[in-house]
């Protein structure tokens, strides 16, 4: 075994407990076209190729390329590559995406896989638990922000499970739980660059209202929806009502 490297969030599982839910809440078909980000040492990537006919990979950790190439195996597409750049689209449609997540870098990577959100079947991820509440947050909630309105717009979520630090090798200091996404159907949003700064902009001073926040793109005589409230009081679709009211205004 190599050593955990820090800088790449490398908590390894150890648990065949937690890997056996994952793997069953997954429910890998073998035709699946399925990417697993972070293979690692391999907790989930070998019991996956024990179903799938072919598995992508794509690691950035040099020594645990090698692992994988050293393999041989005519069954895994070995990327050695960041996550952050690597272009989703190029792979087969539609993708189901798994992974435990290097924790340090779990946000950049759900905005990253955003931008190929149309050609993406299912996703199955490992976060630190505060990060899965703020992805499943409701509104009202103080949970509730950026993350979870550009997350639930697109994706149904729902914690599936919650694992416990002694579960990874070395162990993390916090909980951590498992997450899943599935595509809300028949949604398309043209602007999504525009969306995407209106809820920036909403979350930017949280204790601020909305009316505040959004001063520069749109007033109160441009929408229904009431500007004295903020951002964490909104839901999602109300979001959706401010983008069309403010590409009306373009
Ligand atoms: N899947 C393994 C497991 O469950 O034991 C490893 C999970 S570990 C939390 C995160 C993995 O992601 C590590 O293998 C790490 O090297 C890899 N990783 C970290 N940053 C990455 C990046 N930017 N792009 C691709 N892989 C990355």
């Amino acid at each position: 075994m190599v050593q955990a490297k820090k800088q790449f969030g490398q908590n390894f599982l150890i648990d065949q407990g937690v890997i056996n839910s994952i793997i069953s809440s997954f429910s890998p078909s073998p035709n699946d076209s399925v990417l697993e980000i972070g293979p690692g040492h391999g907790a989930l990537t070998f019991p996956l190729l024990e179903t799938l006919d072919i598995l992508n990979i794509v690691e950035i950790d040099r020594d645990l390329i090698s692992k994988y190439k050293s393999l041989n195996s005519p069954k895994i597409n070995i990327y050695e590559s960041d996550i952050l750049k690597f272009d989703l689209d190029q792979l087969p449609k539609p993708l189901r995406i798994i992974g435990n997540l290097p924790y340090n870098i779990s946000s950049p990577i759900l905005f990253h896989i955003l931008k190929s959100k149309d050609n993406i079947k299912d996703m199955l991820f490992m976060f630190q638990y505060e990060v899965a509440e703020r992805i499943t947050a409701k509104p009202n909630s103080k949970a509730f922000g950026r993350l979870s309105v550009m997350m639930q717009t697109f994706f149904d979520t729902e914690i599936l499970i919650h694992v416990p630090p002694e579960s990874f090798e070395p162990a993390p200091k916090i909980d951590s739980a498992v997450v899943y996404f599935k595509p809300k159907l028949n949604f398309e949003l043209k602007n999504f660059v525009k969306f995407e700064e209106l809820v920036k902009l909403s979350f930017s001073q949280r204790r601020k209202t909305l009316k505040n926040c959004l001063k520069s793109i749109l007033t109160q005589v441009d929408t229904a929806i009431d500007l004295s409230l903020r951002a964490e009081q909104l839901e999602i679709n109300d979001y959706l009502t401010l983008l069309k009211d403010y590409e009306r205004l373009n």
